[in-house]
C-alpha cells in the first residue's frame, strides 16, 4: 500500500457522513483491493495515538491480519518516565523519542500525522483534522472496521486561575520549554541590572503536585542546581535558590508505601527542597503563587514569589475524549472513557471500538451485578427488592461471583467483607436495602479507575494486540451472522486483568522502589538500579545507545546549560 497525500482527497473526494466530508477510503485498503491482490480479506484497524498503549499494541499485532492506519499528532513515541531528566539537560530530548514510522515498519501500516476530533459510531467513520504548513485545518473521514482509542490525557487544571503562568510536563515540547525557561531565569539572575529581590524571585522554583512527576522533576532540578550551577554560574549563590513542592495530601508520593513517602520527604528535607503538605494552590499570578495550608491553627493563606512554576496535579480527559463521552449513553465517569472488561468502549452500538491507557477506565459495574443478584433473590422469594435483606452468606456468594467476573476486584472484596460487618449496625448478620445501597456506594468508590500509568497502558496494548490476533483467526472460521450473534471477544479471549508490577521513583541522587511488599530506597546503587530498569524498558537499541551516551557525557562534562 502507498501513502496518498491528503491533498488528493480534496481533488477527487467521495464525500459522505453527517458532515459531508471527504472520505479517505483509499488510504485504508478494503475488500476490493484485497480481492484484486488475491489476498484474504483483512479488516481495517485504525489506532488513535502513538503513546504507551498504542505502541505496545502495534508491536505485538500480527501484521498479516489487519490493514492498519495510525493517526496521531505526534510522529514519535515518547518514553515518559525519563522526561523529567530532559528538562534540565541530564538527558537529551532525542534520546527519549523513537520515530513512529520506524516502529510501524513491522505492521506495514499507514501513519497520518493528524488528530481525531470526532467519531460517527453508527457509520464507522472517524473525523480527522490535519493541519497544513500554513496552519489551515483540513477535516476528512477515515473509515474503520475496528478502532482503538489511545489518545492519553491532559494535565488536570482543577479549575485554578492563572495556569497560563505555569509550565506542564506531558510532552517533549513541554520539556524543551522548561529547559529554556530555567536557563533564561539563571542568565537573567546573573545580570548586573537585576535587583536582589527580583534575583531571588527568578531563582524560586515552585512545583505544584507531589506525585511522581512533580517529585522527579524537583529531584532533577535539585541535582542540576547542586552539580552544575556552582561550577558554571559562580555569581549565583546556592542559598539564593529555593525549590518548593506544594502537595494537597499529607505526604508526597502518596500512592507509594508510607515508609517510602517519608523516606523521600526526609531526603528532600536534607537537600533543602521545601515540601509543603496539606496545601492547595488557589491562584497562580505571573510572579507569585497563592495557596492555602492546613495547619494546627486552621487554614492559612500564604504566597511564595516565584520565577517558575510546574503544574503537575494529575490527569483529566482530552477534548476528543470529552466529545466521545458526551455522545455515548453509557459514560458516567468525568475523568476517563469507560470500557467493559474486554476494553470495549461502553455505549458503542457495535462493540468494535476499544479504549486503552490513560484515556480509559474499566467500568465498574460490580454494584449492578450485586443489585441484579438481589433482584433475582427477591423475585425467587416473591418480594420487592426494597423488602429484601442480604445475609452475610448471601454476600459471600455474591462476592465469589463478582471476584470471578472482576478479578481485579479481589483485594477490594476482601476489605469489603469487613465493611459488610461495619454496615451491619444491628449485628443481625443481615443488611437491609438502605444499608446495602450504602455498601454499594463504597464498593464503587473503592473500585475506581486503574492507575494512569505507562505500566497499565502497556499491559492494555499488549492484551488488545493478542485479542485482535485471536479475533482475526476466529473470524476466518465463522459466518458473518455467527459473528454478529455472539460475544466474540468473550469467546476468544479472557477479560483484561491488570497486574501491578510495582512503582519506582528518582528522588535526587537516590531512588525508591515499591514492589508490592518489597519496598526499599537508597543512594547510588538504587539510582543505578533505577536507570537499569528504564534502560531495559527503553523502546529500541537506538534509544539505549543515546541514553548511555547522555549519561556518560553528563558524568564527564556536566549538563549543557543552554536555551534553544
Ligand atoms: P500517551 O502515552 O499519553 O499517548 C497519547 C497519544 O495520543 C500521543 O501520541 C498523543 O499525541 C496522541 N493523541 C492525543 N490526542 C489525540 C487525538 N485527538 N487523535 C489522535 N491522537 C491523539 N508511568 C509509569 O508507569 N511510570 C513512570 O515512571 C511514569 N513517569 C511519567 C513521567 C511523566 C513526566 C509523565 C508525563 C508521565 C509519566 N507516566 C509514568 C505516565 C505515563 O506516561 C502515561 O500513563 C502513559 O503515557 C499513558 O499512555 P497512553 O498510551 O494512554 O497515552
Amino acid at each position: 500500500s502507498v501513502d496518498i497525500p491528503i491533498s488528493e482527497l480534496a481533488l477527487n473526494p467521495r464525500r459522505g457522513g453527517p458532515k459531508n466530508l471527504p472520505i479517505a477510503e483509499h488510504m485504508v485498503d478494503d475488500d476490493e483491493s484485497d480481492e484484486k491482490k488475491g489476498q484474504k480479506h483483512k479488516p481495517k484497524l485504525v489506532v488513535l495515538g502513538t503513546g504507551w498503549g498504542s505502541i505496545a499494541l502495534l508491536k505485538n499485532l500480527n501484521p498479516d491480519e489487519y490493514h492498519v492506519t495510525i493517526v496521531s499528532p505526534s510522529n514519535y513515541f515518547l518514553f515518559t518516565p525519563m522526561l523529567p531528566s530532559a528538562t534540565v539537560g541530564t538527558l537529551e530530548l532525542r534520546s527519549l523519542v523513537e520515530p513512529v514510522r520506524r516502529i510501524i515498519k513491522n505492521v506495514g501500516g499507514h501513519f497520518l500525522r493528524a488528530e481525531a476530533v470526532d467519531i460517527e459510531f453508527s457509520e464507522k467513520l472517524i473525523e480527522v483534522a490535519s493541519v497544513d504548513t500554513e496552519g489551515n485545518r483540513q477535516h476528512f473521514y477515515l473509515p474503520y472496521d475496528k478502532l482503538v482509542v489511545g489518545v492519553g490525557s491532559i494535565t488536570n487544571p482543577h479549575g485554578v486561575k492563572g495556569l497560563e503562568h505555569c509550565h506542564f510536563l506531558k510532552d517533549i515540547t513541554d520539556a524543551r520549554l522548561i529547559r529554556n525557561r530555567i536557563n533564561k531565569n539563571l542568565e537573567k539572575a546573573c545580570l548586573p541590572t537585576t535587583p536582589d529581590e527580583e534575583r531571588k524571585r527568578l531563582l524560586s522554583f515552585v512545583i505544584s503536585g507531589g506525585g511522581p512527576t512533580g517529585v522527579e522533576f524537583a529531584a532533577e532540578l535539585y541535582d542540576m542546581l547542586n552539580e552544575d550551577l556552582c561550577r558554571f554560574y559562580p555569581r549565583i549563590l546556592r542559598n539564593e535558590i529555593s525549590v518548593h513542592v506544594i502537595q494537597s495530601r499529607t505526604h508526597i508520593l502518596n500512592t507509594y508505601d508510607e515508609a517510602l513517602s517519608k523516606y523521600a520527604e526526609a531526603r528532600f528535607a536534607h537537600d533543602q527542597v521545601n515540601v509543603m503538605t496539606n496545601s492547595r494552590v488557589q491562584e497562580v499570578k505571573e510572579d507569585r503563587i497563592i495557596f492555602s495550608q492546613k495547619t494546627d491553627k486552621g487554614i492559612e493563606t500564604k504566597e511564595i514569589p516565584m520565577g517558575f512554576c510546574l503544574w503537575s496535579t494529575g490527569v483529566s480527559q482530552t477534548p476528543f475524549s470529552q466529545t466521545l463521552a458526551a455522545k455515548l449513553s453509557n459514560q458516567n465517569n468525568r475523568h476517563a472513557l469507560e470500557t467493559d472488561t474486554h476494553l470495549r468502549l461502553a455505549g458503542t452500538p457495535l462493540g468494535d471500538v476499544y479504549a486503552i491507557g490513560d484515556c480509559s477506565t474499566v467500568q465498574n459495574n460490580v454494584s449492578d451485578h450485586i443489585m441484579t443478584f438481589l433482584r433475582t433473590l427477591a423475585w425467587e422469594k416473591g418480594k420487592e427488592p426494597q423488602e429484601m435483606q442480604m445475609s452475610f452468606s448471601d454476600w459471600r456468594l455474591v462476592a465469589r461471583k463478582v471476584k470471578h467476573r472482576f478479578p481485579q476486584a479481589a483485594d477490594h472484596l476482601k476489605r469489603l467483607d469487613k465493611l459488610f460487618q461495619e454496615y451491619d449496625k444491628d449485628q443481625s448478620g443481615t443488611l437491609d436495602y438502605g444499608e446495602l445501597s450504602e455498601l454499594l456506594k463504597q464498593i464503587d468508590s473503592k473500585l475506581t479507575s486503574l492507575p494512569a500509568t505507562a505500566q497499565r497502558a502497556h499491559q492494555q496494548g499488549l492484551y488488545l494486540a493478542r485479542k485482535l490476533n485471536k479475533l482475526a483467526q476466529a473470524r476466518e472460521g465463522l459466518m458473518r451472522n455467527e459473528i454478529d450473534a455472539g460475544d466474540l471477544d468473550d469467546a476468544v479471549y479472557k477479560p483484561f486483568e491488570y497486574r501491578h508490577m510495582g512503582s519506582l521513583a528518582y528522588i535526587g541522587n537516590a531512588a525508591i522502589f515499591d514492589f508490592n511488599g518489597l519496598n526499599f530506597g537508597g543512594g547510588l546503587l538504587a539510582v543505578y538500579l533505577w536507570r537499569s530498569v528504564y534502560f531495559a524498558q527503553s523502546v529500541s537499541l537506538r534509544t539505549r545507545i543515546l541514553l548511555a551516551m547522555d549519561w556518560s557525557k553528563r558524568a564527564l562534562f556536566g549538563r549543557d546549560l543552554v536555551s534553544y
